[in-house]
Parts: structure tokens; C-alpha cells; sequence
């Protein structure tokens, strides 16, 4: 009896043929063109309801094919408008995500090429431009010449990435005497990525903000004597350089100056705010920026990149390498010389796409100076925000400061309880209505809203369309 050879498959498996692909992937570039000529007349903010949604697209996983063209249109139907639009003129909530079209085409191609930047040998042109990416985001922060660094998911990421490269590097692995001090307006990335690298909540300090929502440094400075006191290890400052609340930056160079003195490790996160050195305002609000150990920056937010793409950079070469790299096996036949980077020994991915072509390619088309211009824009929106604002008789709670205004209204004799609904029901009122979305927070205790207005595509008309229903989703709050 002979025995069975299983044969090829008649067909190749998991294909398109070529024209099929071509006029598939014509049909979501015109997706893509459709949604950058567009989403300004979208609402910016649509939710679904779970049971309508899981209604729609729960199912078993299909045994057979299903034509492309009725899983493009179920997608268009029933999943996409289902969004935020980070990139919408008038999405002015959290921080958007303004991205730019060209980014997006370096994503697609970065995807459908498959580019891997894992090892040396397995993508040594594009690990040179990460490489010399990451040399233009170091001049840009200007850290010295030497600064290391890896493109990673985002600010998160980046910070994670930061804080144990500052534990392997000051304190040479865990310990529980460590301690990390930072504000109460730092972002929650900071305090999980310290949860999931194992400190205890006594190893970290938050201390409160000042009257300007930033970091006190002679109050660092007393906590860190205290703690050493106690005989306790202060290891590290986590600087916030553009808060997610109010756009405030934490003073950079009294910190660094506490940092050096003491032999701590200074990381700021930048993620939101560092692209802000682009302008000169901006350079003058992140004055230290150029003295920090290590800094997070999101070039998915202000540097208008899609997501995912977040940004590392530390100062001490190596430091990276001390705190992730491993030399397995496995991988020896990909380890290659001393000037040749592999990024996994950079932080906790191996396998890892090419987060860095986007941005690279959105520099190398539009140039440094028009990306400055659009940071500058950005900037502009938020004064003329608060210009607006006031004339609109709306408190201003904090005054624009890198592309953030927060504000509130203040009606005599209203109980703050109340007040606090009013702002919430106002950003709820907001969504319904759909011309625009901002978003609220809590600062000194109260419930106020804000507007990050980073879009370099959004206009003063955009801000003064916003304000106009503003006013009709206050009045709405009001009588609902
Ligand atoms: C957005 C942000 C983060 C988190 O970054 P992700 O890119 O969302 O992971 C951290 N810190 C600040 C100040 C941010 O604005």
C-alpha cells in the first residue's frame, strides 16, 4: 500500500491574488482618503450601547469565507462609527490625537511590509532610522549626544521602560527602601507603572501640588531628607512636563538640581506636553527639559503621529540594555557586534514593528518647521480658547498653558455638589449634541471642564462654534 504524501494545496493558502489585492487595498486607501475629508462633519464622539453592539457583531468564529466586500461594509456599518475621533477639529477632550495623513500611509506601509525591528539582523535600515529618529526627538528635548532611547506603544510604555532602567541603574535591582516621589497631578501611568515594576504604595511619595498645580521642589527636597532620615533610599523624581489636567510642567530645574545633588534619577513625562519645546513658549514652559535622566514623549499626541507611538529617551548610554537585556540561545545568531542595536534588549517587546517610519516620514515630508508651526497653532487655540471663554462669562481656572485651558462656572450661592453635577451633565449634554467634545476633571477638589486644543487642523471658528455650544449644553444642564 503506498503510503500518503500530503500534497500542496491547489490554491496557495491565505492569499489574495494580485488584483484582487490591489483592488482591495484601492478600496481602503479610499476608506482612508474618505475618513481625512471628512470627520469634521462627523460627531467627534459616538458611543455604542454593549448589547447593541455585541447584538451586531457577536458570533462563532466563521468556519467559512465571507466575501471581503460584506466584512468591509458590516466594518463601515457596525464597528467605525462607534469612535472617538481624536483627529477631529473640534475633539478637544483628554489629549487628542490629532495625527496626520501621512503618518497613516507609513503605518499602512510599515504593516503591510511587515517590517521587523526586533534585531540588528532583522531590520538593519529601519533600526538606523529608528535610530536616527530617535537622534532627532534627543535634539529636540535637547538631551546630549549619546541619549539612547526606543519608540514604544506610548507614554505608558515609554515611563514603565524609564523606571526600570532608573532602578537598574541607581539602585542595581529591587529594593524595598526604595522610594519615588512625585504630584498629585502626575498622570496614573506614573503610579501603575510603579505598581507593575513591584514598588509598594509606601515606596511612593505623591506630594501634594502647589497653588500652580506643580511639584513643589522644597518640598521634594524635605521629603527625601525625611525619607533618608528614616533610612529609607530616595531613588527618583517623576517630573510631570505638561499635565494631562492643566498643561502645567513641574519646575524641571529646581527638580534636576535636587536630583543631581542627591544622586536621584529624574524622569519627566513629557508625553503630552514635550513636543511644546518645538516653540518658543513652549521652550521657556519646559525650561530643565535638557537636564532630566530620562523623558517620556507621545508622538501620537502633539508630534501628530497615529496611534500607537510613544517615545523613550535616556541619557546614560547602556542603561536601557542594564535593566532588559538577556542573551538567550536562541537568539545568538541575531546578537551581532557593539554598534549594532538590537532594540529588544531596550525595553520589554522582541518582536516590534516599525513604530518610528511614521514619524520619520512625517519630519522628512512636511519638515521640523511645519511641525512647529502646527505645535504653535496649537498653542494659539488655547489663548484664543480662553479669550473666548471669558468674554463668554465662564470662569477661567487655569489660563491657557500649553495648549490646555481649564474652566468652570462659579453662579452665587449654587452648593459645589451641585455644581460639580452641572459641569459633568455639561460634558455629557456636549457629547449628545455632537458638535464638539471636551471633557471635565477635578482640580483643588472641584469638577471643572477643559479644552486641549493640539489640533493643528482645528481653527478660531472651530474654538467659538465649541464655546456657542458650550453655552447651550450649560443651559441645557441647567434646565435638565
Ligand atoms: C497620555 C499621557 C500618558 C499615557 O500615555 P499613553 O500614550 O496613553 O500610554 C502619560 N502621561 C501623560 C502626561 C499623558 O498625557
Amino acid at each position: 500500500m503506498a503510503t500518503t504524501v500530503p500534497g500542496d494545496p491547489p490554491e496557495p493558502l491565505l492569499s489574495l491574488d494580485d488584483r484582487e489585492l490591489r483592488r482591495l487595498g484601492y478600496r481602503v486607501v479610499d476608506l482612508i482618503a474618505d475618513h481625512w475629508a471628512g470627520v469634521g462633519e462627523r460627531p467627534p464622539i459616538t458611543v455604542g450601547e454593549p448589547a447593541a453592539l455585541a447584538g451586531r457583531l457577536a458570533e462563532e468564529p466563521p468556519e467559512h469565507p465571507t466575501p471581503v466586500d460584506d466584512v468591509l461594509a458590516l466594518l463601515i456599518a457596525d464597528v467605525l462609527p462607534y469612535v472617538q475621533h481624536g483627529d477631529h477639529p473640534r475633539f478637544y477632550a483628554r489629549i487628542p490625537g490629532p495625527s496626520n495623513p501621512v503618518g497613516v500611509l507609513a503605518d499602512a506601509l510599515a504593516s503591510g511590509l511587515n517590517v521587523f525591528v526586533g534585531s540588528w539582523t532583522g531590520g538593519s535600515g529601519p533600526a538606523t532610522v529608528e535610530l536616527v529618529t530617535l537622534d532627532w526627538m534627543r535634539r529636540i528635548c535637547g538631551l546630549p549626544e549619546g541619549s539612547e532611547g526606543a519608540f514604544v506603544s506610548g507614554g505608558s510604555v515609554a515611563t514603565l521602560n524609564a523606571l526600570a532602567a532608573a532602578r537598574a541603574s541607581r539602585l542595581g535591582g529591587h529594593d524595598p527602601e526604595a522610594v519615588v516621589y512625585l504630584s498629585d497631578q502626575a498622570h496614573a501611568a506614573v503610579a501603575r507603572a510603579l505598581r507593575v515594576l513591584g514598588f509598594a504604595d509606601d515606596q511612593v511619595r505623591t506630594l501634594p501640588s502647589d497653588a500652580d498645580l506643580r511639584l513643589p521642589a522644597d518640598a521634594t527636597a524635605r521629603a527625601v531628607a525625611e525619607d533618608r532620615g528614616a533610612g529609607r533610599r530616595p531613588f527618583c523624581v517623576v517630573a510631570t512636563a505638561g499635565s494631562t489636567n492643566t498643561g502645567a510642567v513641574d519646575p524641571l530645574e529646581a527638580l534636576a538640581d535636587l536630583c543631581a545633588a542627591e544622586g536621584m534619577w529624574l524622569h519627566a513625562d513629557a508625553a503630552y506636553g514635550g513636543p511644546a519645546v518645538l516653540s518658543e513658549t513652549g521652550r521657556r514652559a519646559l525650561a530643565g527639559l535638557d537636564r532630566v535622566d530620562s523623558l517620556a514623549i507621545d508622538p501620537h499626541k502633539w508630534l501628530f503621529q497615529p496611534y500607537e507611538c510613544g517615545c523613550l529617551l535616556v541619557r546614560h548610554p547602556g542603561a536601557l540594555a542594564q535593566a532588559f537585556a538577556l542573551h538567550p540561545e536562541y537568539l545568538a545568531d541575531v546578537s551581532g557586534g557593539h554598534e549594532e542595536v538590537n532594540f529588544f534588549d531596550r525595553g520589554v517587546q522582541l518582536t516590534r514593528g516599525f513604530r518610528a517610519l511614521k514619524l520619520w516620514m512625517t519630519i522628512k515630508v512636511f519638515g521640523l518647521d511645519e511641525l512647529r508651526r502646527a505645535v504653535e497653532h496649537g498653542l494659539a487655540l488655547a489663548e484664543h480658547a480662553e479669550r473666548t471663554l471669558r468674554a463668554a462669562g465662564w470662569g477661567i481656572v487655569t489660563p491657557a498653558q500649553l495648549g490646555i485651558v481649564s474652566f468652570a462656572r462659579e453662579p452665587p450661592g449654587a452648593p459645589a455638589a451641585e455644581l460639580d453635577r452641572l459641569h459633568l451633565r455639561t460634558v455629557a449634554e456636549m457629547q449628545r449634541e455632537g458638535t464638539a467634545a471636551i471633557s471635565s476633571t477635578v482640580l483643588r477638589g472641584r469638577t471643572v471642564l477643559r479644552m486641549c486644543t493640539i489640533n493643528p487642523r482645528g481653527s478660531t471658528a472651530d474654538v467659538e462654534r465649541t464655546i456657542a455650544a458650550l453655552d447651550r449644553a450649560w443651559a441645557a444642564a441647567q434646565a435638565g
